[in-house]
């Protein structure tokens, strides 16, 4: 078992919420820290939610009141230096660097030393942030993949300043809260899961914008011939054709042609994926 006993996470958009909620339901004591009243308030609403979606899809949450017990947990600030007092603090802010950084630099100058901080970045690197830190050995990235409750990968990777035993004690905590930790063992934009997941996507896409085949081939024949449970192209549904087309229009295995085409043929017409009923697919 680690020494952590209670835990905040900054961001209750998205993943902070779930991270938050998943992370009270596994039995500790979480702060979940935003910017403003407003944002607290849609924070209750995702909670709310999450509690119901658990009841509905995880086995045992709707036993003995547990989904009620996790909200229990969870106490909602705006105070930072509340959330700084946790023994391990998760941030979970928009992927703005700029952003991170003040975060970062507000909560260093807060948190007691032995504070550990992990970020859950997708795409930054921890190298990217470990200056404002003023932790380098108490600082790593925990990553986890949407939906927490169910696709439960969690990835660690540190700087090369990060102590070994603060990267052990977190790969342990996220075995704790449910999560199966995955070690990565230096730097990797994208870790395991992106570096796998972005080439796939976009030579689904490739292939449907080239027009080799359509769009329910190309993912027939990646079901059938993996037995994977889902195509690309579906995949992207699911995920919504916003994020890949940043990743195409920004990052370093960007395509701007490969971009042009997802948004004059998906984006503009408003088919954004199965949140809009239709994307690749009507829904
Ligand atoms: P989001 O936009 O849904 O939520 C961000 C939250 O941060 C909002 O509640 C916002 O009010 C809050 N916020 C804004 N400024 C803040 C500040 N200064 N301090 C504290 N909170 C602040 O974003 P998200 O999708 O949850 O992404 C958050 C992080 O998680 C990003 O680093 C992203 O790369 C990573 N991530 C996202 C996903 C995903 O599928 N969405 C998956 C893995 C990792």
């Amino acid at each position: 078992m680690t020494d952590i006993t209670t835990v905040a996470v900054l961001g209750t958009g998205v993943l902070g919420s779930q991270i938050a909620f998943q992370t009270a339901y596994s039995g500790f004591a979480v702060t979940a820290y935003d910017i403003s009243d407003d944002a607290l308030a849609a924070a209750r609403e995702r909670f709310a939610r999450l509690a119901a979606t658990y009841r509905a899809e995880v086995p045992g949450a709707a036993e003995d009141g547990k989904a009620d017990l996790a909200l229990m947990r969870l106490t909602l600030t705006t105070d930072l230096s509340v959330a700084a007092q946790a023994d391990l603090v998760i941030e979970a802010v928009p992927e703005v660097l700029d952003l991170k950084r003040d975060v970062y630099i507000k909560l260093g100058e807060l948190a007691p030393e032995k504070t550990i901080f992990a970020t859950n970045s997708s795409t930054l690197l921890p190298s990217d942030m470990v200056e404002f830190t003023g932790r380098p050995d108490r600082f790593l990235a925990l990553h986890f993949a949407n939906r927490v409750w169910k696709f439960n990968t969690a990835e660690v990777m540190g700087t090369t300043h990060t102590d070994p035993a603060v990267f052990a004690t977190v790969q342990e905590f996220a075995t704790e809260i449910g999560m199966v930790p995955i070690a990565i063992h230096k730097e990797k934009a994208g870790y395991v899961l992106n570096s796998l997941l972005v080439p796939l996507l976009n030579a689904g896409m490739g292939l449907a914008a080239g027009g080799y085949a359509s769009v329910e081939d190309i993912d027939k024949t990646w079901r059938i011939a993996t037995g994977a449970p889902l195509g690309p192209l579906q995949i992207l549904d699911v995920i919504g054709l916003t994020t890949p087309y940043n990743i195409l229009t920004h990052s370093s295995t960007g395509d701007e042609k490969l971009a042009t085409w997802l948004k004059e043929t998906y984006i503009d017409q408003g088919k954004l994926g199965v949140a809009t009923g239709e994307g690749f697919y009507k829904y």
